[in-house]
């Protein structure tokens, strides 16, 4: 018998914590309305922004390709897993992001492990904003260069960091959008920091990529920045794009380094073929339709107004990621649970995915969300807030 009392014990303590993380099993497409576990849930913590993962068009570009390549790769892109497929939507995303050239990875978190691990080492510094998504952070702590982290988007601290750690190559890395926060970076004043130092810059825009900027190129462009002030950019696929997958888009030298020096781009199996089809028809309709971004933007509208109307504390933002901070973990996860109970899908964000004493209900809004869900979203905040209240005063 394998002696598992290590994890056993880890696994406690996180249950004694309250931090014990639990699946919600889907049984139906992604989309406004699910079904979970039998029961019918309005689904307002999905990253599916513009409503495109479960798509006719997408699916049957999906269905297609499928048909024509077959379901898997068979290799990596180096050895006989780059289709004609993968290469069409490298070049479209090239175009889109004007730079170029792009480059496909299986998912957003291999892109950034991949990225920073490649292109710094030993003996460089890696500046990070405190808030960067996991994959980030894993890729700076990989790459064994000098890793530190920046206040949360304060330039004063980013600079102070620049000056303190000179040696070598500075790599500066940010979210375009913050995942657990949702608000924007300030990519302007990074760039021209950077730019000062003569320091490598990169943006993780996951959040913003399909969602931001009038077509949806993402935050550098709302930010009015051109490709050359940002040489390095992510984007992922798994969320406004409703597929999977990531890329990084940036000039010749920084793509040919990565195919030859990204080992997460090297050593793995190439995405499926039907994924990147089906990835060049949602980026289609991503440029095509507009009024899917307007849409979201009205039901942020909605839901923010509406929210500050019920007393609630937002945070600073404009995108589809509007948190409640609620602080306790347990008290999170219990609003979370009432709001289930009336049949709305929320997941409570406990560390150590925040900060300690920021735990909260992250919300995030879709397109495909329509006016009245919002409002029935809103009303069943009000009823699990007051029914929260009643039972921590009872608790007290
Ligand atoms: N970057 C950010 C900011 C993210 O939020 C995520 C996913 N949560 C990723 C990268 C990873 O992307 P993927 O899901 O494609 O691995």
């Amino acid at each position: 018998m394998t002696d598992w009392s290590r994890l056993t014990s880890r696994l406690t303590q996180r249950q004694q914590q309250q931090l014990i993380r639990q699946r919600n099993t889907v049984e139906t497409a992604q989309s406004a309305e699910i079904i979970s576990n039998g029961e019918k849930l309005l689904n307002f913590c999905s990253n599916d922004y513009l409503g495109l993962a479960n798509h006719p068009q997408v699916i049957t570009a999906l269905q297609q390709a499928a048909v024509e390549y077959g379901v898997g790769s068979g290799a990596s892109h180096l050895v006989s897993g780059h289709s004609k497929l993968h290469h069409e939507l490298e070049e479209a995303l090239a175009e889109f992001t004007g730079r170029q050239r792009a480059l496909l990875f299986s998912t957003g978190y291999m892109a950034n492990v991949g990225v920073i691990s490649a292109l710094v080492e030993k003996g460089d510094v890696v500046l990070q904003d405190k808030l960067n998504h996991a994959s980030l952070i894993d890729g700076g702590l990989l790459s064994g260069a000098r890793f530190t982290r920046y206040l949360h988007n304060d330039l004063a601290s980013l600079t102070q960091k620049l000056q303190q750690h000179q040696t070598g190559q500075q790599l500066i890395v940010t979210d375009g959008v913050f995942s657990m926060d949702g608000d924007i970076a300030p990519l302007t004043d990074i760039a021209t920091v950077a730019k000062q130092h003569s320091a490598w810059l990169m943006v993780d825009d996951a959040h913003g990529f399909g969602c931001l900027g009038p077509n949806g190129e993402g935050s550098v462009t709302e930010a009015g920045l051109a490709a050359e002030d940002i040489p390095i950019l992510v984007g992922t696929f798994g969320k406004a794009l409703g597929t999977s997958g990531a890329f990084v888009a940036g000039d010749e030298v920084l793509i040919e380094s990565l195919i030859q020096f990204a080992r997460p781009y090297i050593y793995t199996t190439a995405m499926p073929p039907a994924i990147a089809a089906a990835t060049l028809a949602s980026l289609k309709l991503v440029q095509t339709e507009n009024w899917r971004r307007e849409k979201l933007q009205r039901n942020i509208s909605q839901f923010r107004s509406g929210a500050s109307h019920l007393g609630l504390q937002l945070m600073e933002s404009v995108t589809a990621i509007q948190p409640i901070v609620v602080g306790d973990a347990e008290a999170a996860l219990m609003l979370s649970q009432q709001l289930k109970a009336q049949g709305i899908l929320v997941t409570a964000i406990r560390p150590p995915t925040v900060p300690v004493g920021t735990s909260r209900l992250r919300i995030t809004l879709s397109a495909s969300h329509s006016e009245q869900q919002v409002n029935q979203l809103l009303e069943s905040l009000e009823q699990a807030c007051k029914q929260f209240k009643t039972t921590s005063s009872r608790l007290n």
